[in-house]
């Protein structure tokens, strides 16, 4: 990921809370189609310009072509606030986040979150590296906010069910390990739109934190199918199991390791 600025000129009469919002819809547009990562965006007034700090997947990732038709509005929305178009500075790799995915079209996807990873939730199933969701099209309406938004949930729990005090005793950690919980299903669903979307299979990463029987946490079977679906070695040294059937992969619990 890159460190970047964008820089905004100011060319016509303008007012603080015009510009201000008109930065703020199109970063927003930008953060709704992956093309910026991370939900602060530093934005500072200087003489004759505004200037934001975001964080990129690639370094082409703002190119005209990767903006939603949502960000095209917003971008062309900048003039009429006083605002000439964006421009970039690339500042360096970020030393803080993953590298983004080198492949043109990986042959299979993990659909896999965690908090604190703002980057793309499908990854190339080779390299275990984001794919950028601009590179996709929307599973649902102009841009990917269904999906990020689904994504910011999935974090918020799991940030919840990693504190040793929980405010939420089991609902944050059922609602990621569940199968059927609505979360999943609503995780599962992108994965099975984006599988179909891009004719490759993506494996929804079904996190496993505690179980009450780790004796035989080994051998449990596929939530699914119920069949065996323990793998030789792991994936990615990070899935112990794998159902191709059911497009899933998972660990040992967490606990029982
Ligand atoms: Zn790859
Ligand atoms: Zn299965």
């Amino acid at each position: 990921m890159f460190v970047a600025e964008l820089k905004f000129g100011i060319i016509a009469d303008t007012s603080y809370p015009v510009a201000e919002q008109a930065i703020r819809n199109y970063l927003e547009a930008l953060i709704f189609n992956g093309q910026i990562l991370g939900r602060e965006f530093p934005t500072y007034l200087q003489q004759d310009c505004f200037i934001s700090r975001v964080i990129l997947p690639e370094t082409a990732a703002l190119a005209s072509h990767h903006h939603s038709t949502v960000g095209q509005r917003a971008l062309m929305a900048l003039g009429d606030a006083g605002l000439a178009f964006p421009k970039l500075t690339i500042l360096g790799q970020d030393l803080m986040s993953n590298h983004t995915d080198p492949c043109q079209s990986p042959s299979a996807l993990f659909l896999y979150c965690r908090f604190g990873l703002m980057n793309s939730v499908l990854y190339c199933a080779e390299h275990f590296a984001p794919v950028p969701l601009y590179r996709f099209s929307p599973t649902s309406g102009e841009d990917h906010q269904a999906l990020i938004r689904w994504q910011l949930q999935f974090q918020a729990l799991d940030e919840i069910q990693m504190q040793e005090q929980r405010v939420l005793q089991k609902t944050a950690e059922n609602s990621l390990q569940q199968l059927h919980s609505s979360l999943n299903r609503q995780g599962r669903k992108f994965a099975a739109k984006i599988a179909k979307q891009q004719q490759v299979p993506v494996y929804f990463a079904l996190y496993s934190g505690s179980s009450a029987h780790c004796a035989t946490e080994v051998d449990k079977c596929c939530p699914g199918c119920g069949q065996d679906w323990r793998l030789k070695e792991p994936l990615h040294q990070m899935f112990d199991f794998q159902c191709k059937h059911c497009n899933l992969v998972s660990n040992i619990a967490w606990q029982c390791q």
